[in-house]
């Protein structure tokens, strides 16, 4: 698809480029903050799988640019930012950047060393597998991600802090609901308006942490598992058949943005200049090392006969 008419069938694209956000993703997390209120007393965040960065630049704008433009703000006073990512991204004024994998338990524990003994406010995750078209083995994948960000969360997460994170919706999306109600007083799906209607995206917006009395991080893959169990979990909502019957758990769904704004799934008209054409902007932030990077140089490297390309160190 050309930029100009990628432009004309995805304003969130387009708009994302003029407001210079790095992707049209800082819509969602703009318009689930309009509906929820999520950056209200935020001072510490960790926002897992950033690249190519418009959530932390969401962040570093709401939260820290404002703070930093008080006149008596103080560096140790500021709000940290911490992103973790796979891939590496170009920089963010007053984020901090962790370069790993969120299932891997190094990673956590460098983002917790980040945070020196005190506690996150919000922990956002906008994590996404490849996507193979497959909806279980893509549901399965992201609900791995979301697992590792629960997991960080159980180690960072304040009591009565918050929680957002991408989800599929899919079969075990009651399952998913459950298991963060465990942890959550208040867990409420959300479908931003910039988040297309046929992606079965959706976003877990999770209130008041509170975990259960007693709750060891080191207990969370015990106690998820009890949810799906036939003897429940304890919460009363989730407690034993809450899959069908007329105890069955209703999801509290909502859509949020600006319902009289922009819809992803139409296309628009594009703004003429004065001589009658479109100038299409370029992205703001090419992505630095991106994945198919190599893939690109295997296909030049072939097109042009040479069997073998270098492959890069593994430290690099
Ligand atoms: N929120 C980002 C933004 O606004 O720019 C977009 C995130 S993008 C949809 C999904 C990201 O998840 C990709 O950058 C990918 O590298 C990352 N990701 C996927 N699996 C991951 C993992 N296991 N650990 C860390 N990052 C991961």
């Amino acid at each position: 698809m050309g930029k100009a008419s990628r432009d004309k069938r995805d304003i969130y694209y387009r708009k994302a480029k003029e407001e210079g956000w790095r992707a049209r993703s800082a819509f969602k997390l703009l318009q689930i903050d309009e509906e929820f209120n999520i950056f209200e007393g935020i001072k510490h965040v960790v926002d897992l799988c950033a690249a190519p960065g418009s959530w932390s630049q969401v962040l570093s704008r709401k939260l820290y640019l404002p703070a930093k433009l008080l006149p008596d703000s103080r560096d140790g006073d500021l709000p940290l930012i911490v992103a973790i990512d796979l891939q590496p991204m170009a920089p963010i004024e007053g984020v901090i950047q962790v370069q790993g994998d969120i299932t891997n338990a190094r990673t956590a524990e460098m983002v917790i060393r980040h945070f020196d003994g005190c506690k996150a406010d919000l922990v956002v995750c906008d994590g996404a597998p490849d996507v193979t078209g497959l909806h279980d083995m893509d549901e399965f994948v992201q609900s791995q991600l979301i697992l590792a960000g629960l997991t960080i969360v159980t180690h960072i997460l304040k009591e009565g802090g918050k929680f957002i994170s991408k989800i599929f919706r899919g079969k075990d999306t009651s399952l998913l609901y459950c298991q963060l109600k465990l942890f959550f007083s208040v867990v409420t799906f959300a479908k931003p308006k910039s988040s297309r209607n046929s992606s079965i995206e959706a976003f877990a917006v999770c209130e008041n942490y509170s975990p259960p009395e007693g709750f060891d991080p080191k207990d969370l893959h015990r106690l998820l598992e009890k949810v799906g169990s036939p003897w429940g979990g304890d919460d009363q909502d989730c407690s034993s058949g809450w899959l069908e019957g007329p105890n069955k758990v209703y999801i509290p769904f909502l859509a949020c943005g600006d319902l009289s704004g922009y819809d992803s799934d139409r296309s628009y008209p594009l703004p003429k200049v004065a001589d009658g054409t479109y100038q299409s902007l370029d992205p703001v932030q090419p992505p630095i090392a991106p994945p198919y990077k190599r893939a690109l140089e295997m296909k030049k490297a072939s097109s042009q006969g040479i069997r073998e390309i270098e492959r890069p160190s593994l430290d690099s």
